[in-house]
């Protein structure tokens, strides 16, 4: 790769683009896929390995998407590949239960100890959904809490965001979810323990639960304020309301035993997905046991799923966590991780460029504004069209980051110094040309 590349071919992807639109609703299975926030057309990718992305025109990229976070050990790990053509082998799914499912639920509890007992499904939005579910079924209680700028999956009563008022009852953010769901979610802004110690004392007794990433990562990266975690842990002891953490993201990428193991908090409920499924379809949710026992065929809640506990996502899932079980795994990512956020904090002073950096171990978000970030409000402040410029030249250099400025960073075992030393240069690069 070079420096300041020729503007790149890209004519196999937009004609794949253009077929795409045709047959999906914005040619992509994922809003956020389409370039809508950064402008531009997706790259159509043919195949990737390690930290690279190769697409359809013959375009090279170092990736800090990751597939959104699952990738921790590169693009097609040897080993994870292997485990899952063996698994193919033997039949792709049996519709009745197995010894993987056995072995990741042993390897997710000895990880997260509050998980005493963990149900398999097949992707985040199903584990979240799944888990209020239980919460509401245990609590025999309604409405749930959730902070602004946490994304918790698309399922209804989770579209819902809480106009500008603390005690305002929820309005959907998404045509198709009835006002009456999502008047059973309160929003409240991230950090702010104020506004949840005050809907705790006005509705202490219609809140199932309060539900959160213990590090947000889908409004950028806001990293929880100091005791912030500790005091809703204490405020739903206290008042006998479930504390929800969503370590979708966090699980198994900020320590082996996710954010509540950094932070030292216990959830009541956990919910997991991404790397758990190392690449393909999974999702997980697990708590105390009494809570977890209430659901089918123990008790009255009832969760299923065809594909649950799918042998090729178990492979694959067992696999990548043993990979990170390994010794150093996590403190390394933390040095490249750190470097990398140096180098570019560097190269943004030196060009006068304001960006507030935020980071645990390989969750990255830079934000195009003085800051400070600490919930959505203030994220919302980035400067989005200088992001988009940003990620263009950053793309043009074949650097692929996330096409939004709200979305994270993530780096993998398989970026390389070199990786880290070139997309370094290419920022310096892009910052200049702000
Ligand atoms: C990605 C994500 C989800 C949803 O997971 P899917 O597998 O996309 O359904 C839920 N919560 C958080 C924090 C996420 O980042």
């Amino acid at each position: 790769m070079v420096l300041c590349a020729p503007i790149m071919k890209t004519t196999r992807s937009a004609k794949l683009f253009a077929n795409a639109q045709q047959l999906i609703p914005g040619g992509v299975n994922s809003p956020v896929r389409a370039f809508r926030s950064v402008g531009g057309q997706p790259r159509f990718i043919k195949r990737a390995k390690g930290a690279r992305l190769y697409d359809v025109d013959g375009n090279t990229y170092i990736d800090y998407v990751l597939s959104w976070g699952p990738m921790i050990l590169g693009h097609a790990a040897p080993s994870v590949i292997s485990t899952i053509k063996k698994a193919a082998a033997n039949g792709t799914s049996y519709g009745a239960p197995t010894e993987l499912e056995v072995i990741l639920a042993r390897m997710i509890r000895d990880a997260f100890p509050s998980m005493e007992k963990v149900r398999l499904v097949s992707s985040g939005t199903e584990a979240v959904m799944s888990a209020i579910r239980v919460a509401r079924g245990f609590t025999k209680r309604d409405n749930i809490l959730k902070f602004e700028g946490c994304y918790h999956g698309h399922s209804d009563y989770l579209l819902a965001k809480a106009g500008s008022g603390l005690a305002t009852l929820g309005i959907p953010d998404s045509l198709g979810v009835p006002a009456d769901f999502a008047k059973h979610t309160l929003t409240v802004p991230y950090n702010d323990i104020q506004a949840v110690q005050q809907i705790v004392k006005e509705q202490r007794d219609t809140l199932a639960c309060i539900i959160l990433e213990p590090i947000a990562a889908n409004m950028g990266v806001v990293p929880p304020a100091p005791d912030f975690l500790q005091a809703l842990r204490r405020l739903t002891e206290e008042n006998d309301i479930l504390l929800i953490f969503d370590e979708v993201i966090s699980g198994f990428r900020v320590a082996y035993g996710g954010a509540q193991t950094l932070y030292g908090i216990t959830p009541d409920l956990t919910v997991l997905g991404k790397i758990i499924g190392g690449g393909l379809p999974v999702g997980a949710y697990g708590g105390r046991k009494e809570i977890m026992d209430l659901i089918a065929p123990l008790g009255p809640v009832y969760q299923a799923g065809t594909l649950s506990g799918n042998p090729l996502a178990m492979s694959a899932g067992i696999e990548t966590l043993k990979q990170l079980k390994a010794r150093g795994v996590y403190k390394k990512l933390e040095d490249k991780s750190a470097a990398l956020a140096k180098g570019i904090g560097d190269a943004a002073k030196k060009a006068g460029v304001p960006l507030t950096q935020t980071r645990i171990g390989s969750i990255l978000g830079a934000f195009f504004t003085s800051g400070p970030v600490v919930n959505w409000n203030t994220a919302k402040l980035s400067d989005t069209k200088r992001y988009g410029q940003f990620f263009h030249t950053m793309l043009e250099q074949g650097v692929y980051l996330a096409p939004s400025q709200f979305e994270a960073a993530f780096l993998s075992t398989a970026h390389s110094t070199r990786d880290i030393e070139y997309t370094i240069k290419a920022a310096t690069t892009a910052f200049k040309k702000l």
